[in-house]
């Protein structure tokens, strides 16, 4: 009986490994052609000044439309990106399309706001990233104080060499974010050495806020902080009217979350969270920040 259920036990592991390679495989396929078919979106989440409820930046999420999974989120391509080394391709791909659609919204008319942009670990350590920022704004033509780039705690683990890609990014005029803050490693000490203007609070602190005193109590610490080392600083994640307004009780200036919005189509940005001035005929709608 042993022998016969390890014999099925280990048939069935092999079946199901065959099946997840296979899907691997596949999917490492598509992803391979998926910038030349033009098949990566980005959609933009508008971040949010709570004082007055107006737009006040974007962040730039990659989507990829697969031709027969439908539209796939990044956690489902990003690690096979990394893992494989496309995410180099992607990676650029992301920055010059923000800068194009930002430069785009700015030169119709649209709100004069930032874009931030998530880098992999790989591309914050690629030698020439700089030169590819460097290019991407040359070349769209948008001004280096819109574009801001979101990096993770974790990237920063050699100092020397995150000080060193850091500043070079500072000198183009770029803005660093640090993503998903209090989630890593960081020491503290960090934040006072290296070129970073904005906080983003991650959102697992924002989950419970209503209920959590220790939540609160962390995330009002990291806004007290910020403000003191004379960053920016803005929450992620918030869903409701409560997390909001314990937020706002906090001293938190942006936010960026569901409550707000999703994560939107450049159009739909447009549609929802500008407001159209005066038509110039379909191509060139002139745009206003709500
Ligand atoms: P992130 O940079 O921390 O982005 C925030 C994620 O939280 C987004 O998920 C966003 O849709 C989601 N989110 C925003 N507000 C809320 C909310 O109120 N509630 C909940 N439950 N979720 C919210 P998304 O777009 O699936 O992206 C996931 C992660 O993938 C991002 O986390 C980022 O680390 C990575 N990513 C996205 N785009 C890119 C990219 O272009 N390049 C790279 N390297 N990574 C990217
Ligand atoms: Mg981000
Ligand atoms: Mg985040
Ligand atoms: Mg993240």
């Amino acid at each position: 009986e042993v022998k016969k259920n390890g014999k099925n036990g280990y048939q069935f592991y092999t079946a199901q490994l065959d099946s997840e390679l296979y899907e691997r495989i596949e999917l490492e396929g598509y992803l391979r052609k998926a910038l030349e078919r033009n098949e990566m979106v980005l959609y933009y989440q508008p971040q949010i000044r709570t004082l007055d409820s107006r737009m006040i930046g974007v962040e730039a999420l990659i989507r990829w439309q697969h031709p027969l999974k439908g539209l796939l989120a990044p956690d489902v391509f990003i690690p096979l990106a990394e893992e494989t080394g496309m995410i180099y391709d992607i990676g650029n791909w992301t920055i010059r399309e923000a800068c194009r659609q930002m430069k785009l919204w700015h030169a119709s008319g649209g709100p004069l706001i930032p874009v931030s942009v998530n880098l992999s670990s790989q591309q914050f350590h690629q030698s020439n990233l700089v030169e590819q920022v460097q290019n991407a704004l040359t070349e769209t033509g948008l001004e280096a104080k819109y574009l801001e780039l979101e990096i993770t705690e974790s990237m920063m683990m050699d100092a020397a060499v995150s000080t060193a890609i850091l500043n070079e990014l500072s000198a183009l005029g770029v803005k660093i974010s640090l993503d998903d803050f209090g989630t890593g490693y960081s020491s503290l000490s960090y934040l006072k050495h290296f070129p970073i203007h904005k906080l983003k609070i991650d959102r697992s602190f924002v989950t419970d806020i209503t209920e959590s005193h220790s939540d609160q109590a962390i995330v009002a610490t990291i806004i007290s902080m910020a403000q003191n080392l004379k960053m920016e600083v803005i929450a992620e994640g918030i869903e409701t009217k409560g997390q909001l307004d314990i937020l706002m009780q906090n001293d938190c200036r942006e936010i960026q979350g569901y409550y707000f919005s999703r994560p939107l189509p450049a159009n739909e940005v447009e549609n929802n969270f500008f407001v159209p001035l005066r038509l110039l005929g379909e191509r060139n709608t002139v745009f206003h920040s709500v």
